[in-house]
């Protein structure tokens, strides 16, 4: 097949309990950027039960056209039947290129997609341009993020994941509007079957605005008590690098950096953070950076808007204090 036989840009809409995650329209702004470049129409595509007015929020951000799969099935992420619509969708529609969030569900789906319509994927992007001749050039980390590959594809679909708040979502516009198109979909038996859901302690550091990260320069798992008094006195919630992970001191879902999440807060604060290319993949576009480090030399110093060079022990409850006395 040839590929001038595709066109058009296409969003994967992933929802939640039937809302739709906030890296769809962050996609779909950066969608819209590149359609316009190419002159092509920018669709979302969903899958769920029931979403009614939500899927208005799609044109509201840029889709031009909204294909959607509605059956009780597709309520919650069945990876079978969501590869399998998505993947007839794709060969009738044909778009050139196809972007899904790099989410726990993206990362899942994205791959088998690929697969399923014999075309190449690149993961985890954190930027997309168009090329000269009209491609995607697909921007990611690599070698544990020390440099940034650039990468283009020769297959059709283009399909790119891209990480959440990496992209601009366009200003909601309730007066956009497009076409919606219902597709039957087809229910396989993929023997899926939710016995429960739990929630990840109710962390969502991607959302936070205000974010207090402890580093190695924190001596005891217990410490990071002293964080959290920081983090509750500027209405915030603590994050860290990954070797408090690795040690178990924190859940994953507080990890900040290329293997963790991306954040874009107000305000994050740094704590015994050194600043290493992995940890600034994941923050560097964080409005306010405050770091506080006994280094001087220490790295995250070469961002952050502010910093404080002294001993943890001894800066982070004056701070404690000083923000407490304000508020
Ligand atoms: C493939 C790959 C993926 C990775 N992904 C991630 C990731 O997602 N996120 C991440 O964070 N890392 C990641 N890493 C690890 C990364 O390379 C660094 O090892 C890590 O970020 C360092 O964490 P740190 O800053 O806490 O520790 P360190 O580099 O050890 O820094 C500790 C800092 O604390 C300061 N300090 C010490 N004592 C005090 C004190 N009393 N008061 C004030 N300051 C003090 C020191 O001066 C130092 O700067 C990854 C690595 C690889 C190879």
């Amino acid at each position: 097949m040839s590929i001038d036989e595709y066109k058009g840009l296409m969003v994967f809409a992933e929802q939640r309990e039937g809302k739709i995650h906030p890296v769809a329209y962050e996609l779909l702004g950066k969608g819209t950027e590149i359609a316009q470049k190419l002159n092509v129409e920018v669709s979302a595509i969903v899958l769920g039960s029931n979403m009614g007015d939500e899927l208005n929020e799609l044109f509201y951000h840029g889709a031009q056209t909204v294909y959607v799969f509605d059956h009780p099935v597709l309520a919650d992420f069945d990876l079978l039947n969501y590869k399998h619509n998505i993947a007839r969708l794709v060969n009738e529609v044909k778009p050139e290129t196809i972007l899904i969030g790099a989410t726990h569900l993206g990362r899942s789906l994205a791959p088998r997609i690929a697969a399923a319509v014999n075309t190449g994927l690149t993961a985890d992007c954190t930027a997309l341009e168009v090329g000269e001749e009209g491609n995607l050039v697909q921007i990611r980390p690599a070698f544990s993020g020390n440099i940034f590959a650039y990468i283009r594809t020769t297959t059709r679909p283009q399909m790119a994941t891209v990480r959440y708040k990496v992209m601009q979502a366009l200003p909601r516009d309730t007066s956009r509007k497009g076409g919606l198109i219902q597709k039957e979909p087809d229910i396989i038996d993929s023997m899926l079957k939710i016995v429960g859901k739990e929630t990840t302690g109710g962390v969502n550091i991607a959302e936070a605005d205000v974010i207090v990260c402890g580093g190695r320069g924190v001596k005891r798992s217990n410490d990071f008590a002293l964080l959290q008094e920081l983090a509750d006195a500027l209405g915030g919630i603590t994050g860290c690098t990954r070797p408090i992970v690795d040690d178990g001191w924190m859940g994953k879902e507080h990890q900040v950096g290329f293997s963790g999440h991306t954040v874009k807060p107000k305000l994050y604060v740094a704590v015994g953070v050194s600043g290493s290319p992995q940890h600034l993949a994941g923050m560097r576009d964080s409005d306010v950076i405050l770091a506080i480090n006994a280094d001087p030399s220490a790295p995250i110093f070469r961002l952050a808007d502010y910093g404080i060079v002294g001993d943890l022990y001894e800066v982070v409850p004056k701070l404690v204090a000083e923000v407490r006395q304000r508020s």
